[in-house]
């Protein structure tokens, strides 16, 4: 359980634009990144120390990169539970299989969740379509079906409303197992973006509220619009799961606000095992950014201040928006990032911008 020292190798488990602003994050506190990615055009390959370009099945690749490495994390959920039993056996991976298992399934979340009395939206198993018509038959319409696993960005997911075939529907999300949940009459959606080190230490962020377009992520504020006793709720929520899972690393959960009474309620929607772009405007915005907090939390450091520099807006660079590069540049107080990505494709986050409305001095 020691801290590694400065020069140590962080190997890092894909190569997209997380794995980028992480690999950065690194450099400045001289730590050296190992990308491991399948794909030869991420972004993450050209700002790292080491890069290993093969598939996650490779597992003469992995005992090399593993024998390269300190400590194993990962950019995306979705890595292989063979991959991660397989790194696991060679060097530490953080956050632990536990917390990649998780989260990698809607059921076996929500399930965790219910075990720690954190409320979710109502949901049911769906393993095949008449199942789905028992769900229904609890849950009610309009519902939302989720594939249990590989969603994102909406992608995996489906409105069933009245009238909707349920055969069809089922078939249209490819067959594969679901989850059914109802849907939820949110007034706003947070998310609660923290970190807990090796030694048990939690440090969370201003909780952030953000906003989609075509289930895209668009913009992220900070500090969110809600309660004081919201935002210490969210934490403490977070801080129950993180603590659960003996996690190690950045993790952000998103969760619903309802307002009901003059109160507001909380329900989780899904839990990040990695840093998250609701937590892109630290880079600006906080003392230590997600990226740093992450690349200290793996290697044992101490976790750096979340204080935020003030009121933070952070907007998502999709797809052709990226040509307004040269206007953001030329505007005073936006910190643009770009992810290096070299083919514009609609839907696809290109960078962000962040902008910054420094507290007022009391
Ligand atoms: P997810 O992939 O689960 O994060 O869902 C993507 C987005 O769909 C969320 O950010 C919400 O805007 C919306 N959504 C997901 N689940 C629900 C739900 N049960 N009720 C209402 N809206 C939802």
């Amino acid at each position: 359980m020691s801290a590694l020292a400065p020069g140590a190798t962080i190997g890092i488990l894909g190569g997209g634009q997380l794995a980028r602003m992480l690999a950065l994050a690194g450099a400045g506190l001289g730590l050296r990144s190992h990308i491991f990615s399948p794909y030869a055009d991420d972004p993450a390959f050209e700002v790292c120390a080491q890069k290993t370009l093969a598939e996650f099945t490779d597992e003469e690749a992995l005992a090399r990169f593993a024998s390269h490495v300190d400590v194993i994390t990962y950019e995306f959920e979705n890595v292989p539970a063979a991959t991660a039993a397989f790194l696991d056996a060679r060097k530490p991976v953080r956050p632990n299989s536990k917390a990649l298992a998780l989260t990698q399934d809607r059921f076996v979340e929500k399930r965790f969740l219910q075990e720690l009395e954190i409320e979710t939206a109502e949901f049911a198993d769906v393993a095949d379509a008449g199942a789905l018509a028992r769900a229904i038959a609890k849950i009610g319409r309009p519902s939302i079906l989720k594939t249990r696993r590989f969603g994102y960005d909406g992608k995996g997911q489906l409105l069933i409303r009245d009238g909707a075939d349920l055969a069809t529907s089922f078939r249209s999300l490819g067959g594969a197992p679901c989850i059914l949940e109802c849907v939820v009459p949110f007034n706003k959606e947070v998310s609660v973006v923290a970190a807990r080190g090796l030694d048990g230490a939690f440090r969370a962020y201003d909780i952030c509220e953000n906003f989609h377009e075509h289930h895209i992520l668009s913009r992220t504020t900070a500090p969110a619009d809600i309660r004081p006793e919201t935002a210490s709720h969210a934490i403490a929520l977070a801080r129950r799961i993180a603590e659960a899972a003996d996690y190690v690393g950045v993790i952000a959960v998103e969760m619903f606000v309802v307002e009901s009474n003059a109160s507001e309620r909380l329900l989780v929607n899904e839990i990040a095992p990695r840093v998250h772009n609701s937590g892109h405007w630290t880079l600006d915005g906080a003392v230590t950014s997600q990226f740093e907090q992450h690349m200290r939390a793996v290697a044992g450091w101490p976790l750096g201040s979340p204080r935020s520099h003030g009121r933070v807006t952070m907007d998502n660079i999709i797809g052709e928006e990226v040509y307004n590069w040269s206007r953001i540049l030329s505007e005073d107080g936006a910190s643009l990032h770009l992810y290096g990505k070299r083919e514009v494709r609609p839907g696809r986050k290109m960078g962000h911008v962040t902008r910054v409305e420094p507290r007022t001095p009391r």
